[in-house]
């Protein structure tokens, strides 16, 4: 019989996709690392059992205990998984800009939910960094996740998704180009694929309204690049531990319009129904075309699953209320013919 032990025994292996429409204004071979496939349907899943289980091998996490974690919902439904399979009970704390579906999809696996504001400062008490660690010195025989600057979040793909990537490419990968949001995907797959070769090329996407790129080109934090947006589980106001900014080549800044525009191609398009930062990727990697050559490999990374983003990217009154339908979609009304 062929059975996994558990669900967290499916995580990983997921397929390498190659994309013929969508960028066929690029002369390399371009694939994505669709890790949908991942069984909590995000690459979160990763990162979540490398954390939980590296927190039980040096103690920072004891049996019965509780996890705490401030996530967007990905890193969540990992963790939730994690605390099923292994036997603990998981808070997370989560921003009001995060989709519905999100928060009822933690819900679903056990998890307690509590929701903060989005539009306050980091070290205001009511942000969701701020709850989380404020929960976690409150509850006895709690732990902290901390996905920002916990390092066993890039571990987790300098040991898995890097070398996948490397299998699956057999080492013909030039380029990898993926949404930057803790950094851990980008840290560890970049930091594995240079080992291997450093001539491979490392790009990140970042969004408008985040201070990656202007610190990854100057060294300055600068306040003035933070402004909320809309683009979900990409950029950040803060400089996480996780973003190994070094082994970054430069990173290109989406806008929330494209991003959205791009997220609904990639699902009518080639038939990949993945999250919003996966148009934020595909965009971004149409943005840098110029670096990639005939016969080159890019790998780009999808992050999540579409089904998080029906009521949001695929949802016409959604996209039209903030402006983002190219052209208007024809009513039913419309569509009968007179
Ligand atoms: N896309 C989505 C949908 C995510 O949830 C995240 C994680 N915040 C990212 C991209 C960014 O990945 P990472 O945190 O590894 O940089």
């Amino acid at each position: 019989m062929n059975y996994a032990e558990n669900i967290l025994q499916t995580i990983g292996n997921t397929p390498l996709v190659k994309l013929n429409t969508i960028t066929r204004d690029i002369d390399a071979l371009v694939l994505a690392k669709v890790e949908t496939f991942n069984p909590g349907n995000s690459v979160k899943d990763r990162m979540a059992v490398k954390m939980v289980e590296d927190a039980e091998a040096d103690g920072r996490l004891k049996p019965g205990g509780t996890i705490i974690e401030g996530t967007s919902g990905n890193t969540g439904m990992g963790l939730a998984l994690a605390a099923i399979v292994k036997g603990y009970k998981l808070i997370c704390v989560i921003s009001d800009k995060q989709s519905q579906e999100k928060i009822d999809i933690l819900r679903a696996v056990g998890a307690e939910v509590v929701v903060c504001p989005t539009n306050v400062e980091p070290d205001d008490p009511r942000s969701y960094y701020s709850v989380s660690k404020r929960l976690s010195t409150e509850i006895p025989n709690s732990w902290y996740v901390n996905q920002y600057d916990n390092l066993s979040n890039t571990l987790a793909h300098y040991e898995q998704t890097g070398p996948e990537i490397w299998e699956q490419t057999e080492g013909k990968v030039d380029h990898f180009v993926v949404g930057v949001g803790t950094g851990g995907t980008i840290s560890g797959v970049g930091k594995f694929l240079k080992e291997k070769n450093p001539n491979v090329k490392i790009w990140g996407i970042d969004t408008y309204g985040s201070v990656f790129k202007k610190y990854h080109e100057t060294g300055e934090f600068d306040e003035n690049e933070i402004y909320p947006y809309i683009t979900e589980g990409i950029g950040e106001d803060i400089l996480p531990e996780n973003v190994d900014f070094k082994i970054i080549d430069g990173f290109t800044k989406v806008t929330d319009k494209d991003a959205a525009i791009y997220t609904r191609k990639l699902a009518r398009e080639e038939g990949v129904f993945c999250g919003n930062s996966a148009g934020a990727a595909v965009k971004g990697l149409l943005q840098l075309k110029e670096h990639f050559k005939p016969g080159e490999v890019v790998v780009v990374l999808f992050h999540d699953s579409g089904t998080r983003y029906v009521g949001k990217m695929f949802n016409d009154d959604w996209m039209r209320d903030r402006g983002f339908l190219e052209q208007d979609i024809k009513t039913a009304s419309d569509l009968v013919a007179h």
